[in-house]
């Protein structure tokens, strides 16, 4: 498992992380922080540093779990058009479930 910040699974709330890291460690799972892959190339993928150092790791399959980045081109041109729109959830900020719905119950309370 390759991560490109200092550790791993750091958003995730207290209990789950503690699991999950206990899943990880019972399945010996290689994991490899403050690297990103900067490139997958045949059977071998390459890391990088903060540094720019490279290294190589070999791997039977990819998953890439990159994260997301918001794209509000519509909310900006459907806010153009209608001044009275209230823009909520992850088009304003990636985030998780309760943080669209806590958004939602906001503006739905000041409509
Ligand atoms: C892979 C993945 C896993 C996640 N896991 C978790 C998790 O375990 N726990 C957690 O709390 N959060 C999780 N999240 C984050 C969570 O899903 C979002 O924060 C949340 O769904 C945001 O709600 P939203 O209403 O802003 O957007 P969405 O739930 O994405 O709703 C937007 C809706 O708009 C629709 N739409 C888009 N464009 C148009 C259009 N032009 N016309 C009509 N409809 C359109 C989409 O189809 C979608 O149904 C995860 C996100 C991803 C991508």
């Amino acid at each position: 498992m390759l991560e490109m910040r200092d550790d791993v699974a750091m958003d995730l709330n207290m209990i789950n992380r503690f699991s999950l890291m206990n899943e990880l460690k019972k399945y010996k799972v290689n994991i490899v922080t403050g690297v990103t892959c900067s490139e997958i190339s045949g059977s071998k993928l390459t890391g990088t540093d903060k540094d720019g150092k490279t290294a190589e790791f070999s791997f039977d399959k990819v998953v890439a779990a990159t994260g997301t980045r918001k794209i509000n081109e519509i909310a900006d041109a459907v806010e153009k058009a209608f001044p009275d729109t209230y823009v909520i959830g992850d088009c304003v900020n990636i985030g998780k479930i309760a943080d669209a719905v806590h958004k939602g119950f906001i503006v739905g309370t000041q409509i």
